[in-house]
């Protein structure tokens, strides 16, 4: 976890969130816990995942680009 902000064994049904997310805003650790669940149902980053973030969390692209800013990122999210 050292890469990642978060990740996600959609067989497992388990969720990981790197601890260094304490430090961000409520809304970003948010919109990770919501992406990492969205990874449940879907595990790609195609149009149905941003249809379920988007019923969710409707801004989540400016959270996504709020965290892609600071130094560590989640690498699938550099489409
Ligand atoms: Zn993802």
């Amino acid at each position: 976890m050292k890469t990642r902000w978060g990740s996600c064994n959609p067989k497992a049904g388990r969720i990981l969130i790197n601890l260094e997310m304490i430090k961000k805003p409520e809304r970003c650790i948010d919109y990770i816990v919501l992406h990492e669940m969205a990874h449940l149902i879907e595990k790609r980053h195609n149009d149905r995942f941003r249809d379920i973030l988007t019923q969710v969390m409707p801004l989540w692209q400016t959270y996504r680009n709020e965290l892609n800013e600071a130094p560590l990122g989640h690498d699938e999210w550099q489409e």
